[in-house]
């Protein structure tokens, strides 16, 4: 019983469950994404998360950034409208801001990137959000710290975590998460109540329901900073347009892994770049 439900993504599972856009479709129909993300120091990751859900086809993107990012973040990513957020502030001020952005969004990207903006970006995001949320980074982080907020959050999840995030979020060593990868995933999604997604070489993900599914594709030229911002921008933005959540990361986790090894290919492992990830998923989606 348990095993039926365990399975090896195949290449043709994005192509059975993504959303095609009809030929009458207008940008409202095709998904609102709130990315809550970035911060002074840390913009590019704000940003690739972006590009990447851009790519992967949501029609309205929508950036709370803080405002010493605002300037490079507009010039970056000209199809995004943006809600500016003081920067050295507490969580009132953003409070307003983040629940007028969350009330127009259909899902919501927390924390690639959001550094010292997390203390007071996360909890109004927690309390407010009723729609699809995807945990990255920060937003995982603000979550070991701060589990209590996951009785507060209504939000259906999806969690984001690499080993090191996962040990956090567990409370146990890295080792002890990689030494039983379908495991820790299983834990989390059970703890947290969440898709989680434990990142890394044969990429894990749970459904709390307990379906589980194992990632082939992928290679080490993906072990690179701002690699996993690309990955967290796919799923949100598959979500964003409706899909349900578990198919959501396993389509992007399986489509992100697709992307580095055409890069692998063109440029090596040890030359691409998380950037070049952006750039190839158009080929990816050519023949859809
Ligand atoms: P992060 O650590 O958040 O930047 O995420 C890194 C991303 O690259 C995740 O999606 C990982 O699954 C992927 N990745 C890193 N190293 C490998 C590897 N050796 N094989 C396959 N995927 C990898
Ligand atoms: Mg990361």
């Amino acid at each position: 019983e348990a095993s039926c439900k365990r399975f090896e993504i195949e290449a043709e599972f994005s192509a059975q469950v993504l959303p095609s856009p009809g030929v009458q479709s207008n940008k409202g129909d095709l998904g609102r994404l709130l990315l809550v993300c970035g911060s002074y120091g840390m913009a590019g990751a704000c940003l690739m998360a972006a590009r990447a859900a851009l790519r992967c086809g949501v029609g309205l993107l929508h950036l709370a950034v803080e405002e010493r990012i605002y300037p490079i973040a507009a010039q970056a990513v000209p199809e995004a409208v943006f809600t500016i957020l003081p920067w050295r502030s507490d969580e009132r001020a953003c409070e307003g801001l983040l629940r007028e952005a969350l009330s127009k969004a259909t899902a919501c990207l927390l924390g690639c990137g959001l550094g010292e903006l997390s203390e007071q970006a996360c909890p109004p995001v927690f309390r407010h959000c009723r729609i699809p949320l995807v945990l990255d980074a920060d937003g995982l982080n603000f979550l070991s710290r701060h589990p209590e907020w996951r009785r507060e959050c209504q939000a259906p999840l999806v969690l984001t975590p690499h080993p090191g995030e996962m040990a956090r979020l567990l409370g146990k060593g890295v080792r002890e998460i990689q030494a039983d990868r379908l495991a820790a995933a299983g834990e989390a999604a059970e703890k947290f109540q969440a898709v989680s997604v434990l990142k890394g070489a044969g990429t894990v993900i749970t459904s709390p329901d307990g379906r589980t599914a194992v990632n082939p594709t992928g290679n080490p030229g993906m072990a690179k900073g701002g690699s996993g911002d690309v990955l967290a921008g796919m799923v949100a933005s598959f979500a964003a347009q409706g899909m349900p959540l578990f198919e959501s990361a396993v389509a992007g986790v399986s489509l992100h892994g697709r992307a580095g090894d055409l890069c692998a290919e063109r440029f090596s492992p040890r030359a691409m770049l998380p950037t070049d990830l952006l750039e190839a998923l158009p080929e990816l989606f050519r023949g859809d």
